[in-house]
């Protein structure tokens, strides 16, 4: 598996991703927003985009795919439920569900609501797992919840299938928003070493090559993975004492997740 991250440098950010096959060239785009950027990739490296995939429905990961179907055809695929969400989606999909790339690349569908209900991340079948997490999870922070999500159900996103994954498992998100994460893990959590290490070495980063952090790492720096650290918890409670000295992870995730939206 081949993975081209492209930054757009657009003001949100976005990043754009081409998955290929090193024997055939079949590549995969999800979500081309910048679709000329992507094509041109695509060409340098001699391949050939078949397949889109959508993360979900909102128009900063929809909205290249008009002029990359227009440009080779591909067939674009989304969740299940969002066939009324996107235009002209050929392929539903939904948890287990294999995207092949080629003859080498398998692609397995996780279905993760919360950002939106009809949100897919990818995770290859690959010896080093790759997650692309669209808008669900971001290095050092989640996905919001007020553009048709909700925030229990990233919750149990989190909970069930995010922290199951394996620590080498390397993540690839839908933005580059690393630095005022860090910033968010720092506010709730001062005595975190390693995200304040981590804003020193990447504060000036060049995002067109940018870090790529791993589940162990987001473990250690993303504050949504971090319900049970005793600072994060202990300065919530102080905050809000309606939480009480004890609050359960759902309780903890959601009220930062909440702080998060007006920080
Ligand atoms: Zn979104």
């Amino acid at each position: 598996m081949i993975v081209e991250q492209i930054w757009t440098g657009n003001a949100y950010r976005n990043f754009n991703y081409l998955i290929a096959c090193p024997e055939t060239g079949d590549a995969l785009a999800i979500d081309p927003l910048d679709f000329k950027k992507c094509l041109g990739v695509a060409k340098d490296k001699g391949w050939t985009i078949s397949q889109i995939l959508n993360t979900h429905e909102h128009a900063d990961h929809t909205g290249g795919n008009r002029g990359v179907v227009k440009a080779t055809g591909a067939k674009v695929i989304a969740h299940m439920n969002a066939k009324d969400r996107i235009a002209n989606v050929d392929r539903g999909v939904g948890a287990g569900d294999i995207i092949k790339v080629g003859k080498t690349v398998e692609l397995e569908c996780l279905d993760t609501p919360g950002h939106t209900m009809c949100h897919i991340c990818l995770l290859s079948h690959t010896d080093q797992p790759g997650l692309f997490s669209g808008d669900t999870l971001f290095n050092a922070g989640a996905g919001n919840c007020h553009n048709g999500g909700h925030p229990v159900e990233l919750f149990d996103t989190f909970e069930t299938q995010l922290e199951a994954l394996d620590d080498d498992t390397v993540i690839y998100p839908g933005h580059d928003y690393l630095l005022n994460n860090l910033a968010f893990t720092l506010d709730r959590e001062p005595d975190n070493d390693v995200a304040r290490q981590m804003i020193k070495d990447y504060e000036n980063q060049d995002p067109a090559d940018a870090l790529l952090t791993s589940m162990a790492q987001e473990r250690e720096i993303n504050t949504f993975f971090r319900l049970q650290s005793p600072t994060v918890v202990a300065k919530l409670a102080e905050e809000f004492p309606e939480l009480g000295d004890n609050p359960d992870a759902r309780a903890v995730f959601l009220k930062l997740r909440e702080l998060r939206n007006s920080w």
